[in-house]
């Protein structure tokens, strides 16, 4: 019986290539790939949000870079703030603030009162980490607005994504002297052309021969019989002794049976959605660069990109541009509720005003949405986390990814997972 992959991005296709036996992967979508698919809009592909890739650990990330002919990107990414273009990460550059808001950054980092506090949330360690002014002026509402939660409510974990800052570094980018640890450098990849895509497809050739991958796949139910996990679905039943769940949890417990402490843990987890909102114009102000990220809430945006950056392949014929804003929502909320045209022209009011792209050179704009974009670490979530994936390795689930492990995974740290769970049921099931 062939190993049966319930969802089909990057988690459940790179483990369908590290496990020794032939699998099969059901798929939601008519086209797979998830998170890591691309669209096109008016001849330019566009992803959910530039997914760039890089490099991880030697091994794993080159399968994928290689899978697809793809282009190093010198990244330029940089933080609106007050009407200025301040390098990211914000405590790299405090050189291009206002004389008042360096001054303020610069003496609450050297003389910082939260220096020797225990860290308990996110906001206490921005405190303690970077001193009150960048986190005041930056760190906290940026957080909150991607995040849809005060960062006193965000677990301390987040932190272990975040470079701690050295005290010369800070006095050198107050002086506008850069550091070696924030020189620009050629540090990620992207597919020549096509988007993201690109490298799901290159992915799913290397694993053709060995697995079969069912798309359009609607579950009805998921169960265990004399130690056979059946999914019956509208494409018929699979039955296999290994079962392996790569879709969001929150999918796996609408067609599996749960205690009902398993319903109220999940319950308990909090995501974030996404709208997509590509603008094509004649013309912009974003310079050259990647991404810009803003942080006050006035503006619906937290992110845009500018996609001609990434290379010729998407650039627009006639020299307009292809902006991409990112919104994180949560379900249910405000933002959740609003008609697509109102986000449209709620991104480009930001846009205008700001005056990144003029409301008159906008050509054309398009939104998509995606329920799952990212997992909120909220002071709880661990406990939480935990006690779903035991109880579900106790029945012989196991689970990759993102949303499947809920973790704060990018494609390297996805990819890096399947391998290492493929090890272990290549050897557990002398598969
Ligand atoms: C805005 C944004 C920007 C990002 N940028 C980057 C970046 O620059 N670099 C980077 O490395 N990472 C980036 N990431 C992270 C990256 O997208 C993820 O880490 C990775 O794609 C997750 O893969 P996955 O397979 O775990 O999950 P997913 O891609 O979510 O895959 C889950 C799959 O399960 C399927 N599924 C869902 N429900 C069902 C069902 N009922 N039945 C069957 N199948 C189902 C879905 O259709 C999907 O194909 C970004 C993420 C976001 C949201």
């Amino acid at each position: 019986m062939k190993p049966i992959i319930i969802g089909g991005g990057i988690a459940g296709l790179s483990l369908a290539y590290f496990l020794k036996k032939n699998s099969i992967v059901l798929e939601k979508e008519k086209t797979p790939g998830g998170l890591c698919r691309s669209f096109e809009f008016n001849k330019i592909s566009y992803d959910v949000g530039p997914h760039t890739m890089f490099p991880g650990k030697e091994g794993v990330m080159k399968l994928l870079i290689s899978s697809a002919k793809t282009n190093k990107i010198k990244r330029s990414n940089k933080i609106y703030h007050k009407g200025r273009l301040i390098k990211y990460p914000f405590e790299s550059d405090l050189a291009s603030l206002d004389d008042r808001d360096r001054e303020y950054c610069l003496k609450e980092f050297l003389h910082n009162p939260y220096k020797n506090s225990r860290a308990q949330n996110m906001l206490q360690f921005f405190l303690k980490t970077f001193g009150q002014g960048i986190t005041k002026l930056h760190l906290q509402p940026y957080n909150q607005k991607v995040w849809k939660i005060s960062p006193d409510q965000l677990d301390i974990r987040l932190a272990e994504r975040i470079p701690k800052p050295l005290k010369e570094d800070i006095i050198k980018s107050a002086q506008g002297i850069e550091t070696e640890r924030h020189a620009p450098e050629f540090d990620c990849y992207y597919p020549d052309r096509g988007g993201i895509q690109e490298t799901t497809n290159g992915l799913l050739k290397i694993i053709a021969d060995k697995s079969r991958i069912v798309c359009s796949i609607k579950i009805k139910r998921i169960y265990r019989e004399n130690g056979i996990w059946q999914v019956a679905t509208n494409k018929g039943n699979f039955s296999s002794r290994l079962l392996v769940n790569c879709m969001p949890l929150h999918e796996l417990f609408k067609y599996l049976k749960a205690p009902q402490y398993i319903l109220k843990a999940l319950h308990g987890l909090k995501y974030n959605s996404i709208y997509i909102v590509p603008v094509q114009a004649k013309k912009d102000n974003i310079g050259n660069n990647l991404a810009l990220y803003f942080a006050d809430k006035d503006i619906i945006f937290n992110r845009i990109s500018k996609l001609d950056f990434l290379g010729s392949n998407y650039r627009l014929k006639n020299h307009h541009s292809t902006v991409l804003a990112e919104i994180t929502y949560r379900p249910k909320s405000y933002l959740s509720k609003l008609k697509s045209k109102e986000v449209r022209q709620r991104v480009i009011a930001g846009l205008d005003k700001l005056n990144l792209v003029k409301k008159e050179d906008v050509v054309d704009v398009a939104l998509r949405s995606f329920e799952y974009a990212y997992v909120v670490y909220d002071l709880n979530y661990k406990k939480k986390v935990d006690c779903i994936l035991k109880y579900l390795l106790s029945i012989g689930i196991y689970c990759c990814g993102r949303f499947a492990e809920f973790e704060y995974l990018n494609i390297d740290g996805v990819v890096e997972h399947s391998d290492k769970l493929a090890k272990k049921l290549n050897e557990k099931n002398n598969l």
